[in-house]
């Protein structure tokens, strides 16, 4: 069997992740020389609520900056599983301390 073939060009567009934004701060997280892996600086959060919540079935996604997410857990009163290397209510106590207004 014989075949035959052109050579054809095509144009492809592909949708390449450039910067994350923090929908809490507004913070926008870029890779540059300065900060190759900055795309890995912000967190992508998935809630459920079930049945009998106000927001029943709904499905929540949201992105959060590192600060923002580190200043939120510091407010846990325990340890997200996983949390390692620190005593959690120690360094929860400086990461209150260290972003409040003017410190203590
Ligand atoms: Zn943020």
């Amino acid at each position: 069997m014989a075949a035959e073939y052109t050579t054809e060009t095509r144009t492809e567009e592909h949708s390449k992740l450039t910067a994350k934004i923090c929908d809490k701060c507004g913070g926008r997280y870029a890779p540059n020389d300065d900060s190759p892996f900055a795309l890995n600086l912000v967190h992508n959060f998935g809630v459920f609520f079930g049945y009998g919540s106000e927001f029943d079935n709904a499905v929540w996604s949201f992105d959060l900056c590192e600060p923002c997410l580190l200043d939120f857990v510091a407010t846990f009163r325990q340890a997200p599983t996983g949390f390692a290397g620190e005593d959690f209510e120690e360094w929860a106590q400086a990461r209150r301390t260290n972003t409040e207004i003017g410190g203590e």
